[in-house]
C-alpha cells in the first residue's frame, strides 16, 4: 500500500505553493492499495475535492475509487486551486509529464476516431435527404401527364403535404448534430494539458507540449 497526503503541507512529491489559497494544508489523501485500487478521499478540506468525470463534469469527492489518470481538482480550477492527473503523484520528477501526455494523446486519438465515425454516419444519412425532392418531382410528372384536370389540384396538395412531412421526418432522423454537440462538449473538457488543465490545440497535441505552461512529453 502507498499513501499520499495531498496539500500545501502534504507528502506529495510536487510542491503546492502557499499562494494556492483554495488548497488546504492537508487537503486530500490518495491511497493505492496492494490490489491496485486508487482511492481518493477528501480530508475535510475548506474548499472541497473534486474529480473530472467521464462526461467532463466536476464531481465532488468524499471518498471515491478513481483511476490512475483521473483528473483531481483541489479547491477549484483557478490559479488559487490545484489540478493534476492522479498519476502525477507517482512521478519522481515533478516536471515529467511524458506518461500523462501519452494518456491524453490516447484520448485525443480515440476522440478523432469517434469524430470520423460520426462524420461518416452523417455523410451516409445525408443521401436520404434527396428522397423528398425526388418523390416531389415524380409526383409532379404523374400529376401533369396522367391525372384528369379536375383532380390535379388535390393531387398537388397531397403531394405537398406528403413531401413536407417526409422532409421533416428525414431531417429529424438524419440529424446527428446533437451527437456531435455531445461529443464536442465532452471531449473539450477532457483533452486538457496534464499540468495546467488548459484545453490543448491540435498543434499542441502534435508537438506534445502545452504552450501555456510549457509542460512537455
Ligand atoms: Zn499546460
Amino acid at each position: 500500500m502507498q499513501q499520499f497526503i495531498i496539500g500545501r503541507e502534504g507528502t506529495q512529491r510536487f510542491p503546492i505553493a502557499d499562494a494556492k489559497t483554495r488548497v488546504s494544508r492537508k487537503h486530500a489523501s490518495l491511497t493505492i492499495t496492494d490490489d491496485g485500487r486508487w482511492i481518493l478521499e477528501d480530508l475535510d478540506s475548506a474548499n472541497g475535492t473534486y474529480i473530472i468525470n467521464e462526461q467532463g463534469e466536476m464531481q465532488e469527492v468524499k471518498r471515491m475509487v478513481i483511476h490512475e489518470f483521473t483528473r483531481i481538482v483541489l479547491g477549484d480550477q483557478t490559479k488559487m486551486g490545484c489540478t493534476f492527473l492522479a498519476h502525477h503523484l507517482l512521478e519522481e520528477n515533478p516536471n515529467d509529464y511524458r506518461e500523462e501526455f501519452r494518456y491524453v494523446l490516447e484520448l485525443h486519438d480515440k476522440a478523432i476516431e469517434e469524430k470520423t465515425r460520426i462524420d461518416q454516419m452523417q455523410q451516409r444519412t445525408a443521401n436520404f435527404r434527396y428522397i423528398p425532392p425526388i418523390i416531389s418531382a415524380l409526383c409532379g410528372l404523374v400529376l401533369t401527364f396522367l391525372l384528369p384536370p379536375d383532380v390535379k389540384p388535390y393531387g398537388i396538395y397531397v403531394t405537398l403535404i406528403f413531401t413536407t412531412l417526409l422532409t421533416v421526418v428525414i431531417n429529424k432522423k438524419t440529424s446527428n448534430s446533437k451527437e456531435m454537440q455531445r461529443f464536442n462538449a465532452c471531449y473539450s473538457k477532457l483533452l486538457l494539458c496534464p499540468h495546467c488543465g488548459k484545453p490543448l490545440t491540435e498543434i499542441e497535441f502534435k508537438n506534445q507540449m502545452c504552450n501555456a505552461c510549457q509542460a512537455r512529453a
